[in-house]
């Protein structure tokens, strides 16, 4: 029985120090090995736990074959991104989660295969007929780049409208190179420059041009999928110090702006000591971010255990190996400065009660405090939406419902939202758990609702 193949991985100790690519891909043997693993289910449930269905038996098939091209023509029929799919889609609660093969043994690597498929071949974009038709999309991140492929597909003409000046959204700003390396989502967003749609940077839409303006400039249809950039803070005295961060704050520094680097106007000190509070993936980014700029020791503090841990069991053990500390059961309950800058924080040890309505047992407090020296802290609790559009829309009398935390409503199959001609989709206008993957299958579905809208 062939084991699963398992991509090389750069060693712990050297990668703490360089923002390379923490795996690098699987080799061609390998890929003809895992390939053959494949039962070629007929009622192929892997295809099910994608949220935009790639044909994924068809796919291993043609690599069985050494077919990179045509596995690759498959893959993109469906999804413009297999190279940063393959890389940060959370393949174990997806695809790989529903492999047959993984109910008494290991799933197939399908996020490795997919990723070698996009990397190693090239796309070859179909011939568009023009529909004579207009959409806007606000938001170049996963589901924006989706939507755009799909209706520029249609024949649309295409504008993405990007608030930062580049794009890719949360990929780019949010996701580490050492997780996704830039070359690979440069040459996928290349793609769709090359399918026709036209990209425009440093817009944002509600300030630099509003919703109706873009009905008065001729749009007949806009996408909103401007993601979730609000960060969720602690609420705890201190928070306001020098050296405390949010964890968007932090990553876009390093990511976007390459603070850390010698001879940028803006520069980044992390110091010696780094605590992340969170214990998501944003937060494994940002420790382990936190260690590739210099930090000696960088703790993640998590108010429950590991088991709590929502983050990807591959981001935990990466972060591990390359050193990062798990003060687990423990939450700040206040932050302390000297001279305007962070010194320390106060912990809490918490135990487990009972569960909560997530179904995680609570965190409960025990009156136990403890210090620790800290010279930067990091808030990795999550985001929210930036109600920026909403407010600048409801001002020209355009009323697009939200609910009480900001996020836009919308229907789960159409993500049509409550105004006719706009939809929205992605962290805006969450339909399910907040990952990329996901917000590519809301930037489908709104795009098909969009095509039929406009047939
Ligand atoms: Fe799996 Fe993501 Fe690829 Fe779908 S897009 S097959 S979920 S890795
Ligand atoms: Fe192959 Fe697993 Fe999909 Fe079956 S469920 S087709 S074994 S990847």
């Amino acid at each position: 029985m062939v084991e699963r193949q398992r991509p090389p991985e750069q060693d712990a100790v050297e990668r703490r120090g360089n923002f390379e690519a923490v795996e690098s891909n699987l080799t061609k043997a390998q890929v003809k090995l895992e390939a053959q693993r494949c039962l070629q289910c007929k009622n192929a449930q892997c295809i099910k736990g994608c949220p935009v269905n790639i044909n994924i038996p068809e796919f291993i098939a043609a690599l069985k074959e050494d077919n990179v091209e045509k596995a690759g023509d498959i893959i993109r029929e469906t999804s413009l991104l297999p190279s940063v799919c393959g890389r940060v889609c959370p393949q174990e609660r997806q695809c790989e989660g529903k492999c047959v093969l993984g109910i008494k043994g290991e799933p197939i690597a399908i996020g490795a295969l997919e990723r070698y498929v996009g990397d190693e071949s090239s796309a070859h974009n179909p011939k568009i007929i023009p529909s004579g038709k207009k959409v806007a999309v606000v938001g170049s991140g996963c589901a924006g780049i989706t939507a755009a492929a799909d209706l520029r597909k249609a024949g649309h003409e295409v504008v993405v409208f990007e608030a930062l000046h580049k794009l890719g959204g949360v990929l780019r700003y949010g996701i580490p190179p050492f997780r996704l390396p830039r070359n690979f989502l440069d040459r996928e967003i290349n793609t769709l420059k090359e399918l026709g749609v036209k990209f425009k940077t440093n817009v944002i839409v509600g300030k630099s041009i509003t919703l109706k303006q873009l009905e008065e400039d001729g749009f007949d249809a806009i996408f909103i999928c401007s993601g979730a950039g609000l960060p969720k803070m602690l609420g705890v005295s201190g928070e306001n110090l020098n050296g405390v961060y949010s964890a968007n704050e932090f990553l876009t520094r390093v990511n976007l702006m390459q603070a850390h680097e010698k001879h940028t106007p803006t520069p980044l000190k992390v110091g010696n000591k780094v605590a992340v509070i969170g214990g998501g993936n944003v937060a494994m980014d940002s420790a382990r971010t936190a260690v590739r700029v210099g930090a000696k020791e960088v703790y993640i503090v998590y108010r429950r255990t590991e088991a709590e841990l929502p983050a990807r069991l591959e981001e935990i053990r990466h972060a591990k190996e390359e050193g990062i500390i798990f003060k687990l059961l423990h939450a700040p309950i206040e932050i302390l400065g000297e001279d305007g800058y962070v010194k320390s924080m106060k912990l809490e040890v918490m135990e487990l009660g009972e569960p909560d309505e997530s179904g995680r047992r609570k965190p409960v407090p025990t009156g136990k405090i403890i210090d620790m020296d800290f010279d930067t802290i990091i808030i990795a609790l999550g985001t929210g939406p930036n109600p920026i559009i909403q407010k600048s829309a409801h001002a020209d009398g355009i009323e697009i419902q939200t609910d009480r935390k900001g996020y836009i409503i919308v229907d789960s199959e159409t993500n049509k939202t409550s105004v006719p001609m706009i939809f929205a989709g992605g962290d805006v206008a969450p339909t399910g758990e907040s990952n990329a993957i996901n917000a590519m299958g809301a930037g489908k579905k709104a795009a098909k609702a969009i095509n039929e809208m406009l047939k």
